[in-house]
């Protein structure tokens, strides 16, 4: 188990500003991990736009700065959209403000794609890609959660 601290910010996608600072309990590679939420593709398609699909089940990328949510900064929390469960409070947001993401909210695996190697994250309930954890943010923990805006959604407080 992997107790420490990490920084989670939004910077590719939501904005550079948006940081969260979370205690994740575990970092476990997740292949074959079975979710609480399962839905099939034709499922998934229903719910979600062709992006969302695009993104949240076939871990495509949004355009850097694209998020509407890169201007949020009312206080709140931030949802998983595939299935309502609340990832990342924004109540010790830093900067223009994020905050403690719920422990255990997320799972990550190892992802070795696009040249490099990065640490893919998502819902740990329904499984919905949210986006790749990277180890040059700030310290206490160096750990950089860079999430794509359009597998959250926010609702304020
Ligand atoms: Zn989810």
């Amino acid at each position: 188990m992997n107790r420490r601290n990490f920084l989670v910010t939004t910077a590719c996608v939501i904005g550079g500003s948006h940081s969260f600072s979370t205690p994740v309990m575990a970092i476990s590679s997740t292949s074959g991990e079975n979710f609480e939420v399962v839905r099939s593709k034709k499922q998934w398609q229903a719910k979600l736009s062709d992006f969302e699909y695009q993104v949240m089940r076939e871990e495509k990328t949004e355009r850097p700065g694209s998020s509407p949510l890169l201007n949020e900064k009312r206080e709140g929390t931030y949802f998983c959209k595939g299935c309502d469960l609340p990832l990342y409070p924004s109540n010790t947001k830093y900067e223009s403000g994020t905050g403690w993401p719920i422990p255990d909210a997320v799972g990550t695996k190892e992802d070795n794609g696009f040249f490099m190697k990065r640490t893919e994250v998502h819902c740990r309930r329904c499984g919905s890609h949210l986006g790749h954890i990277f180890d040059d943010g700030p310290q206490p923990t160096g750990l950089r959660h860079c999430l794509n805006g359009i597998s959250l959604v926010f609702k304020p407080a």
